[in-house]
């Protein structure tokens, strides 16, 4: 049976704005879905540790890293409209980036376990240079440059409702970083459509499928099946990391898609068909009904562990199923149109 290696709670209560979506709550109720599994021996906590300096360097401007310790420990504030940090901001993410790159050293020497990263804030929109979308560090793009650095192949599927703008722009132009992104479009932060494929280093290793308002399972799958599945295939992993936002639920206020809990199940039982053994972990992003997160959670890793739990049934019959071939053909064309220019240009 699989089991799960988690990392021990970081302490974030400080990292909180009075009426921010974007709260402590949200990790409790997490680790709560976790909780509802009883994996008891199955289950097990490796120590976060606060992400060096060189580790963080790998994805962010040193001097980002300076101006954000800068502005904590002057006491914080409004980075910009969505965006918060406070005077225990810089350490809490610091942790959440370490937890990460601590549940995958584990992982390194197990071949039985899933890992699952229970910290904030998320991170999936922090750029290079710039906080944003309530991240401060991005935590899945620091764990994929350590994997990278040591020769790996990474996959990031990204499920949140929204892109990962973050994770997009850091891995543009790397070609051993495959980026798959499902989310709602148009919505914040407004990146993500389909003709956005990388850089003239990484052609093809950006996917985006953009999904309308009141997308169900149905039209996720779908979307997943028919444009990401054989990109995957080809790519081959040696690591799967996902951007595991919980936000796309039909429960979920900040958007507007209309998943259940079981269709998060099924998307990771797919995603998993493409990790190899023991080579997989989840990065919590957003997810912002606490009912749903939790219960979203814990659906998904009973599929990933082989555990029973009763999830929501799948969704079927929503919103813009037509987009999903619109999008294919989008792509394809980019893709032309950017192998032409190379072409051209190799001419020239
Ligand atoms: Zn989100």
């Amino acid at each position: 049976m699989t089991k799960l290696v988690m990392n021990a709670h970081v302490d974030d209560e400080g990292h909180e704005e009075a009426g921010h979506p974007e709260r402590p709550d949200r990790l409790t109720a997490a680790i709560a879905g976790v909780r509802d599994l009883h994996l008891d021996d199955d289950l097990s906590f490796v120590a976060p540790y606060m992400a060096t300096r060189a580790e963080l360097a790998q994805v962010h401007d040193g001097s980002y890293l300076d101006e954000l310790g800068a502005f904590c420990y002057e006491g914080g504030g409004n980075i910009d409209e969505d965006t918060y940090a406070t005077y225990d901001s810089w350490s809490i993410a610091q942790y959440a980036a370490g937890a990460g790159l601590a549940v995958i050293e584990e992982l390194r020497h197990r071949d039985d376990a899933v890992g699952f990263i229970a910290a904030r804030p998320p991170g999936h929109h922090a750029l290079r240079d710039r906080a944003m979308g309530f991240c401060l560090l991005n935590n899945v793009a620091v764990a994929a440059a350590a994997l990278t650095a040591q020769g790996e192949r990474v996959a990031i599927v990204d499920w949140d409702v929204h892109h990962g703008n973050g994770t997009q722009a850091i891995f543009w132009n790397d070609p051993n970083v495959l980026y798959v992104s499902t989310h709602q479009w148009p919505l914040y932060p407004g990146s993500g459509g389909a003709r956005e494929i990388g850089g003239v280093d990484a052609l093809g290793r950006t996917v985006n499928i953009p999904l309308a308002p009141g997308a169900t399972g149905d039209v996720l799958r779908r979307g997943f099946d028919d444009i990401a599945a054989p990109i995957l295939d080809a790519f081959n992993p040696t690591w799967v990391l996902v951007s595991a936002g919980f936000d796309a639920h039909r429960a979920d206020a900040i958007a507007d898609l209309a998943l259940s809990s079981g269709d998060f199940a099924h998307l990771a039982s797919t995603v998993a068909s493409f990790a190899p053994s023991s080579r997989m972990a989840l990065f919590l992003e957003g997810g912002y009904d606490l009912a749903a997160l939790r219960d979203s959670v814990a659906a998904t890793l009973a599929t990933l562990l082989g555990r029973e739990y009763q999830s929501e049934a799948s969704t079927n019959g929503g919103a813009g199923a037509e987009l999903i071939q619109r999008a294919q053909s989008e792509r394809d064309i980019a893709l032309q149109l950017a192998y032409e220019v190379i072409a051209a240009e190799g001419d020239s």
